[in-house]
């Protein structure tokens, strides 16, 4: 069975591996397909493709645009052009109120003695700056052991260096994504610890927007979880996806295709999403 990966992240956003790298190595694997989603860019799309075309490897433009709907959701947005002036606006503004943000969390560590310096984060991280850089520079810093341990320490909420940001409307970040040509799908949905009303709650509010799709296979999810979640998709009318959501060596528990054992998103999936976004070519 030919396998493909829809849910991947690289230094366009907070992964570490470049969009070049991922390819390379997806087609090291043998993978017939992969998306590019990182947060709040489709800037990792180009170079990936190019390397695509050179190694056989099928690359799908994508994004995740991160939404607040009580806590954080996320919605995957595939086949978007990533040339859409109003989808450029948009992630210019998510990118200003990062900076604004992330300015924040500088002067806070550098009131604590730390020396962080934004533009040189900007310069080494590019545009799309998150908490796990500022976790991946406490861990540089001998102050963590790890991410995770950054993260309960000093940058999950209710901790000292952490500060909140502007989230786009669920609804806005789907309508944008269908305005952008994509198709909007909903990203790890056991994520947002809802129970079956709950979710089913989530996709209906989502479905009134216009979700198309939503991510069944996904890392850690085992095979009764992914069946909960195709049932679900079938009732709606949803396409299912799946992905690892690979972030390179910050989450090295996650390899690219694979998941953290035994994940499968078949190419059958990728006809699905074609066929949702127009892209059949028939
Ligand atoms: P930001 O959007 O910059 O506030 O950062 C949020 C991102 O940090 C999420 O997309 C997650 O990938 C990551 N994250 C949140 N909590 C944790 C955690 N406890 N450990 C590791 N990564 C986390
Ligand atoms: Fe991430
Ligand atoms: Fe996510
Ligand atoms: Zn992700």
């Amino acid at each position: 069975m030919k396998r493909i990966d829809l849910h991947i992240h690289t230094t366009a956003s907070d992964g570490t591996e470049s969009p070049g790298a991922v390819v390379r190595e997806a087609a090291r694997l043998g993978l017939a397909a992969i998306a590019v989603t990182d947060h709040d860019t489709c800037d990792g799309y180009r170079e990936a493709a190019a390397e695509g075309a050179k190694l056989g490897v099928e690359v799908v433009p994508g994004i995740e645009i991160s939404t607040k709907y009580g806590g954080a959701v996320h919605i995957l947005g595939y086949y978007i052009d990533v040339d859409s002036p109003a989808l450029q606006e948009v992630l210019d503004w998510i990118v200003r109120d990062r900076d604004e943000r992330n300015e924040k969390i500088c002067a806070l560590m550098r009131a604590d003695g730390i020396d962080v310096d934004y533009g040189e984060m900007r310069a080494r991280f590019g545009e799309v700056i998150g908490r796990p850089h500022f976790a991946e520079i406490l861990v540089e810093r001998g102050l963590a052991h790890d991410m995770h341990e950054a993260f309960d320490l000093y940058v999950e909420k209710g901790r000292k260096y952490y500060q909140g940001r502007s989230f786009l409307p669920i609804e806005r970040s789907i309508e944008l994504i269908r305005e952008a040509g994509g198709v909007p799908v909903l990203a790890h949905p056991f994520q947002y610890k809802r129970d079956d009303a709950g979710l089913r709650a989530l996709i209906e509010l989502c479905m009134r927007s216009g979700l198309r799709g939503m991510e069944c296979r996904y890392s850690g999810y085992d095979a009764a979880m992914s069946a909960y979640l195709e049932a679900l998709a079938a009732e709606y009318g949803l396409i299912r996806t799946g992905g690892s959501d690979f972030h390179g060596s910050i989450k090295p528990e996650i390899r690219l295709g694979d998941g953290k054992g035994g994940l499968e998103v078949p190419l059958a999936f990728l006809d699905e999403l074609k066929r949702a976004a127009g892209k059949d070519g028939r």
